[in-house]
């Protein structure tokens, strides 16, 4: 399972970023955070340190 973060509640505090061990989260053009699904491998570190629970399992 991969990841995914939810624009609606991102505040870009980009505190996820350096958390990732795989490197998959960087910064889109508008100041928030996206997850490369290539990239993730579902760890799901970001989503516990996550203020805003902006980080959800996709399930797709
Ligand atoms: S930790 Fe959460 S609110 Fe902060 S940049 Fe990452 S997804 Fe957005
Ligand atoms: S679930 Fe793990 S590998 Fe995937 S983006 Fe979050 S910290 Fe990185």
């Amino acid at each position: 399972m991969i990841y995914k973060i939810d624009p609606n509640n991102c505040i870009g505090c980009h505190t996820c970023m350096g958390m990732c061990p795989a490197m998959a989260i960087s910064t889109s053009p508008d100041g928030k955070c996206v997850i490369d699904p290539t990239k993730c491998k579902g760890c799901g570190t970001c989503a516990s340190v996550c203020p805003m629970s902006a980080i959800v399992p996709d399930n797709k």
